[in-house]
């Protein structure tokens, strides 16, 4: 079954989110993913990564994002979140980070973590029959 990845990354956090993608670009190219506007324009552009581009985050893509998870039809969530800086959105990234508490997603919110769930998924897709 496709594994399908939600990938959102504030403004001062993009080139990091990007950075991971391209680590495991092999892994990402094998899932749905879905990410907030920007975000997922970058991804697809830099990367040529497949991505369902959602509203950009302070105009409603966290909620939408959040909406999918909460109807099961997200199974990981990648949000480089930037701790330094207000987000006019702060709700909508509270919504988010909650939704996936409350129907048990997995979350990272920084690049270490982002990481090791990815090199879990890894592990994952390479012991599924092909
Ligand atoms: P963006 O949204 O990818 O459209 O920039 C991310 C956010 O700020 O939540």
């Amino acid at each position: 079954m496709t594994v399908r990845i939600a990938l959102i990354a504030h403004d001062k956090k993009k080139d990091e989110i990007l950075a991971v993608a391209r680590e495991y670009v092999h892994v990402l190219q094998q899932c749905a993913l879905v990410a907030t506007g920007t975000t997922g324009g970058r991804l697809a552009s830099e990367l040529g990564l497949t991505v369902e581009r959602m509203l950009s985050g302070p105009h409603g893509g966290d909620l939408q994002i959040g909406a999918q998870l909460a109807e099961g039809n997200v199974d990981m969530v990648l949000f480089l979140r930037d701790p330094m800086t207000p987000q006019p959105h702060e709700p909508d990234i509270n919504a988010l980070v909650r939704a996936c508490d409350v129907h048990n997603v997995p979350c990272a919110t920084n690049s270490s973590t982002a990481r090791l769930l990815l090199e879990q998924l890894t592990i994952r897709l390479a012991a599924q029959p092909a």
